[in-house]
């Protein structure tokens, strides 16, 4: 029956719902042979192991939470779902069954889900807002139900600028001089963490200030967006100089590192007093690794972001080279040794498919 429904679900090209319990083989094995992932759809009421939760999420599928990670006993499911990227999880109540934490054996109420996704929140150190925000626009991706939730549709605020925990993220252009095969861009779409990134111009400063608001209780202030903010360089330090005019902002730049290689000079030296923090994509050990998955629009780019790095730390405190694990060819090890060894700056490893 379980083929059946899953033949049915890729048939009528809805997404399958699936609970599995004590059969984490079986499962895998028959969605694999049945091709689900062409419908994909949601493991509900998760109570898995990590692997398996990787796994699912590998296939194209979301992985639903009930009552059961409030419970104390549940610390195992707990760090599962902490080690989880927020934008494949969903909340759900099982009611009239699994109430949660403070209702434990009553007759659950949809209400009660509140205490569900304020767990999820409090693993993934995120506000209950944020949590509520996101689950939300996954369900209506997931479900294809449309409407999302007002603040992603905002056009003031949304677009150029979006918490993320304790961030305020900027967004500057969509543009990349890299095509990352590992980019959720060419297959999701603009959207992070729940948030529609997609830009029809490109904003000035004083729109991205605007956007901002009053940001005095963010930690941090990030350019980054769904595209390569150097790329907007004019804007970003006419925009970082305001940030610093207003307060001793710690302000960093989620960059490619490809800004000389772009400009044709050093730009570096313009991040002096302006920039705290660079988290640069080193992304492999080697050009031909970085050129495969990076497919770079500029020749010599891999040379160029080791370059850049280099120029950089004359100017900004604090850099950080990344590279993602799970991507095909990509020695995290070697990477770590170039970042660390060669070019004396920090270096932390990214996960497939785990934005932001
Ligand atoms: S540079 Fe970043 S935004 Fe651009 S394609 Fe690569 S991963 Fe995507």
């Amino acid at each position: 029956m379980f083929r059946h429904h899953i033949r049915a679900a890729r048939e009528m090209d809805l997404p399958l719902v699936i609970h599995t319990r004590e059969a984490e083989e079986q499962t895998r094995r028959v969605l694999q042979e049945e091709k689900a992932t062409t419908c994909g759809g949601v493991l509900h009421c998760f109570t898995g192991s990590a692997e398996m939760a990787r796994w699912a999420l590998d296939q194209g599928f979301y992985l639903s939470f009930s009552g059961i990670l409030t419970f104390r006993a549940a610390q195992e499911l707990q760090q599962v779902a902490k080690s989880l990227p927020l934008d494949r999880l969903l909340i759900e109540t099982d009611a009239p069954y699994l109430a949660p934490i403070p209702y434990r054996g009553k007759r659950n109420e949809p209400a009660w889900v509140v205490r569900v996704a304020e767990t999820l929140a409090t693993l993934h150190d995120r506000s209950l807002e944020e949590i509520a925000r996101i689950t939300t626009e996954n369900y209506c991706r997931l479900f294809r139900v449309g409407a999302v939730t007002t603040e992603a549709r905002d056009p003031q605020n949304a677009l150029l600028a979006y918490p993320i925990g304790h961030a305020l993220y900027l967004n500057l252009t969509k543009a990349c001089t890299l095509h990352c095969e590992f980019c959720p861009k060419w297959s999701a779409g603009p959207k992070v963490h729940g948030y529609d990134l997609s830009l029809r111009r490109h904003p000035d400063a004083e729109a991205v200030l605007q956007a901002m608001g009053d940001f005095s209780g963010y930690r941090e202030i990030v350019f980054c967006g769904f595209g390569e903010p150097t790329l907007r360089l004019e804007t970003l330090l006419e925009v970082a100089a305001a940030i610093k005019q207003r307060g001793d902002f710690r302000i960093r730049i989620n960059t490619d590192g490809l800004a000389n290689r772009v400009f044709g000079c050093d730009v570096t030296p313009r991040f002096r007093g302006l920039i705290d923090a660079l988290s640069v994509s080193l992304n492999a050990q080697d050009a031909a690794t970085y050129e495969r998955i990076c497919q770079p629009a500029l020749s010599d780019s891999y040379a160029a972001v080791l370059a850049f790095i280099r120029a950089a730390r004359e100017h900004v405190p604090d850099i950080t080279a990344t590279a993602i694990q799970g991507v095909e060819g990509v020695d995290i090890d070697a990477c770590r040794r170039i970042a660390e060894t060669e070019l004396g700056v920090r270096f932390r490893v990214r996960y497939l498919d785990r934005l932001g």
